[in-house]
């Protein structure tokens, strides 16, 4: 019998097969042809559907803050080092406490694939500790599509098999304007280990830190709407929330935009 790592790791590239043959064949019943469906498009469902409909119909809209958050993302993950997945899955399973940066993870989710890649997972010998999203925003509160983005990614190391028993997510809210991440990216986690997994909210520099067990109810309760319209059993519902629109880069082609606020 082979040892877990191995095990999981064949199941991932049997996922990552079976999504790319259902890429090129488009045997899929999911919208837009696809057999899976990323964590990010679920959790911006919560922000906008509609606009994420849009963003699949008419592609990516390049916006400073798109462009500042891809820079500071990369600069949270410059001191990580290089290693392959089979490496990666084996230190994961070992007695060693290991941060894994951007680890691209796939699942079954019932009829079909979930796909993420969460800014960093904290793993000890085969068991999720933390799952990190880290999110350059003025906003000192987390939005509901930044829990449903993590719920995801919880969801997804279920799903793969890892012991999530003491998972918790942590949303790290960075000011925008926060320069040297990597060091506080360090900071971060260390605060966050250090106070172990349970809820709590951290000041750390100028960042506000929030963790929260993860629940696996209400991550499928989440998901579970969200699958509603990838699988067409409705339309894209646009926010009602026209703040939004007003800083939404598809807003000139939209025409389910809301003309009052109303929520
Ligand atoms: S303009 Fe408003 S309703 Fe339309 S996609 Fe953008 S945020 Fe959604």
């Amino acid at each position: 019998m082979k040892p877990p790592h191995e095990r999981l790791l064949d199941e991932q590239t049997a996922l990552f097969h079976e999504i790319t043959l259902g890429r090129k064949s488009g045997d899929t019943e999911i919208r837009f042809g696809q057999p899976w469906v990323a964590a990010s498009s679920i959790a911006d469902q919560y922000y906008c559907e509609q606009k994420v409909e849009l963003r699949r119909l008419l592609g990516e809209i390049e916006t400073k803050d798109k462009q500042r958050g891809s820079v500071a993302h990369e600069e949270l993950a410059s001191d990580a080092l290089e290693t392959n997945q089979e490496d990666l899955f084996h230190i994961i399973f070992s007695d060693q406490l290991t941060i894994a940066h951007e680890l691209l993870l796939v699942s079954r989710y019932k009829d079909l694939i979930l796909v993420g890649q969460p800014d960093a997972v904290a793993f000890h010998q085969g068991r999720a500790l933390f799952v990190f999203e880290f999110k350059f925003s003025h906003s000192r509160i987390p939005y509901h599509s930044y829990h449903v983005q993590a719920n995801v990614y919880g969801k997804i190391l279920e799903g793969i098999g890892f012991d999530i028993s003491t998972l918790c997510y942590v949303i790290a809210l960075i000011p925008s304007s926060t320069k040297g991440e990597s060091t506080l990216f360090t900071n971060i986690v260390q605060a966050v280990m250090d106070n172990g997994p349970q809820e709590v909210t951290l000041d750390i520099d100028t960042s506000k830190v929030y963790v929260f067990p993860y629940r696996s109810t209400p991550a499928e309760e989440d998901i579970d709407w969200a699958l509603e319209y990838w699988r067409s059993k409705r339309d894209a519902i646009p926010t009602r929330n026209p703040n939004k629109c007003t800083r939404c880069e598809y807003t000139a082609s939209c025409e389910l935009k809301p003309d009052t606020y109303t929520h």
